[in-house]
């Protein structure tokens, strides 16, 4: 309840708010608006997280706040001496990068604002409900609950654009009347342009990046009577395009637009394991199929990161689809694993064509 969170934030002085790693909209904006709403309460607040922002969050109002945590003196001993440290938008000490070591060992008070499924218990308050639509919802809910009139425009536009990221510009099924009458009042209080914010947010993308999705498209697959598809991006494919991990942004929702598809995937090969993004539809969930490989999230939306190969990853997750999904007629059939034999193999063709196709 915003009761218990909101007299312990207003009684305390020295402030640090963190997210996670590889920042979304929803993590900076949350970091951002709260940070603005203690400073006008004439707090001390340092916002610090492990990465750097990505490049189209460049144009928010505040974001030159936000410091990139490496060990800097001046950091660890803000983060020794608050009061306070917020985690904003992530329930897991693994998910602060190299934040965690140093906030473990202050003896500030550590908060959780979130809105991801299983919290870890090192928290010593929390303000999380994980059918929010976002953490921006939730600071919201704290800022109004305490003073709406201090949404100023700044803190409108970092929670408008926390909450469209996180919603997928409002057509997720964590989308409520509530989150509309939100997104309403901060249009009104922050005199905002929705056409802009989406524009700043979406409209950024490098050529280097679509010419990745068009390689990454070409191994598109399905799976399980086409319920479940995936693909795939290579480093080869990234160092081929010039792009860049941030670039592969919103490429999992292209298998999701699939007609038919339940479950859509996405394997990022990175330069010591596999990345894996989890989305799913309505009551497919897919939280404790990425928890079984390390991960975690939200039940439409999860991810993980396994330190092996790409091939064995995309074999390993795939086979274990029916553990955690609901697939009607459950274990896959000898005819579909030979059919998934044959899909691998097409795809490893495509992958094979594609880079001898490249200079
Ligand atoms: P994405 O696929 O966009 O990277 O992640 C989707 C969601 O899954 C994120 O909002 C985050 O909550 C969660 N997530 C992604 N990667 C990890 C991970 O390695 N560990 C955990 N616990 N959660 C993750
Ligand atoms: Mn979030």
């Amino acid at each position: 309840m915003t009761d218990e969170i909101l007299p312990l934030l207003l009684r305390h002085e020295r402030f640090v708010i963190t997210t996670h790693i590889r920042p979304d909209g929803d993590a900076i904006g949350s970091q951002v608006a709260l940070g603005r709403f203690l400073q006008a309460l004439g707090k001390e607040v340092a916002l610090l997280n492990s990465d750097p922002p990505p490049g189209n969050l460049a144009w928010l109002p505040g974001i030159e706040q936000v410091e990139t945590f490496e060990g800097a003196p001046e950091h660890l001993k803000q983060i020794a001496g608050a009061d306070v440290v917020i985690i904003a938008d992530t329930n897991a000490l693994e998910r602060i990068g190299k934040l965690a070591d140093p906030v473990t060992n202050s003896g500030a008070l550590k908060v959780l604002i979130d809105h991801h499924t299983g919290p870890e218990n090192w928290f010593d308050a929390t303000y999380a409900r994980d059918t929010a639509s976002s953490t921006g919802e939730l600071v919201y809910e704290l800022i109004a609950a305490h003073d709406a009139d201090a949404i100023d425009d700044p803190i409108a536009t970092a929670l408008y654009a926390a909450i469209l990221t996180d919603t997928g510009s409002f057509r997720y099924s964590s989308v409520t009347p509530s989150v509309h009458r939100i997104a309403a009042d901060l249009m009104e209080r922050g005199d905002l342009l929705p056409e802009v914010i989406h524009s700043h947010l979406y409209d950024t993308k490098s050529l280097q990046g679509l010419r990745l999705l068009s390689r990454s498209l070409d191994t598109l697959q399905l799976r399980y009577d086409g319920r479940v598809g995936y693909m795939v991006v290579s480093r080869r494919m990234m160092k081929e395009t010039d792009a860049s991990s941030d670039d592969t942004e919103g490429f999992v929702s292209y298998v999701h637009s699939i007609d038919g598809v339940r479950v859509a995937l996405l394997f990022t090969e990175t330069a010591s394991g596999t990345k894996i993004s989890f989305r799913s539809k309505g009551d497919m969930h897919v939280n404790e199929w990425a928890q079984a490989f390390g991960g975690g999230g939200h039940r439409n939306a999860s991810g993980a990161y396994v330190r092996e190969p790409l091939d064995e990853v995309i074999d390993q997750v795939l086979a274990a689809a029916p553990e955690f999904l609901d697939l009607d007629d459950g274990e896959p059939t000898d005819d579909e694993m030979s059919q998934d034999d044959e899909d691998y193999l097409a795809l490893l063709q495509a992958m094979r064509a594609q880079e001898s196709r490249s200079p």
